[in-house]
């Protein structure tokens, strides 16, 4: 099997981590996502990571608190998934490095773009912890930026729908599916893809976009192999 890609970098919410808790950190599930991610690296992708905290905290639900020390703790959330990530990889015997935004020299490696692309040249999976390390940002960003640093092919955004929808499918029936969306249909229509400053960095930078459904982890496999899933935002020609 020849991959579609040569280097990915996947989008992974908080919440794709909790199983059916709908909180924390369901290791089974881990477990499972982790496999598929091994069968893209088996067949030579090179994978980075980005995750999110959502599971645990986002600091735009915080409520009273100051926004600033809230998105800080929603960063610590990514790492503690970045964590859990990196465990459940090794156990299956991937190499990985967890590189954090916020320096945490104990526990992770610092961000640093240059050894990023060296550890995924290598083979091995980095993810990407603490964001974009900056707070008012989000993790569908910090996707967007880290794609566009190491140069990625595309960004796979594994969610809990099958892909981009004209409604949400989760409250209309009746909702449509797009197979194919431009970056104006996405930012124009305002498609809940990724937040806005996500989606335009993407745009800007001609980073194509698939967002498919995370039910079935194997979609990640899939995907890496061409298979035709969810919606791909990307340039369309006029
Ligand atoms: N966050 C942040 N800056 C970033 C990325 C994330 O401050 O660059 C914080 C923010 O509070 C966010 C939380 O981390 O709510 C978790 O990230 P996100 O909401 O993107 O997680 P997801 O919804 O994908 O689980």
């Amino acid at each position: 099997m020849v991959p579609s890609y040569k280097r990915i970098v996947l989008k992974l919410s908080g919440e794709a981590l909790a199983g059916a808790n709908g909180f924390g950190i369901d290791y089974d599930t881990v477990v499972t996502i982790c496999k598929s991610i091994k069968k893209c690296v088996d067949l030579g992708v090179e994978v980075g990571i980005v995750v999110g905290g959502g599971n645990f905290w986002r600091g735009r639900s915080s409520g009273q608190m100051d926004r600033t020390r809230a998105d800080h703790m929603g960063m610590l959330a990514t790492v503690i998934n970045s964590l859990a990530l990196a465990d459940a990889l090794e156990a299956l015997g991937v190499t990985v490095r967890v590189q954090t935004a916020i320096t945490m020299q104990a526990i992770a490696e610092p961000y640093i773009r240059n050894r990023a692309v060296r550890h995924l040249e290598k083979g091995r999976v980095v993810i990407f912890g603490c964001g974009t390390g900056n707070p008012f940002f989000s993790t569908d960003t910090t996707a967007a930026l880290r794609a566009a640093e190491v140069d990625a092919d595309i960004i796979f955004k594994a969610t809990m729908v099958g892909g981009v929808y004209d409604k949400d499918p989760n409250k209309y029936s009746d909702a449509v599916k797009y197979d194919v969306l431009s970056f104006s249909d996405v930012l124009n229509k305002k498609l809940s893809v990724m937040d806005m400053t996500a989606a335009s960095l993407c745009r800007d930078n001609r980073m194509p976009i698939l967002v498919f459904s995370l039910k079935d982890p194997e979609n990640i496999y899939r995907a890496v192999c061409g298979e035709t899933i969810g919606t791909i935002v990307k340039e369309v020609e006029a």
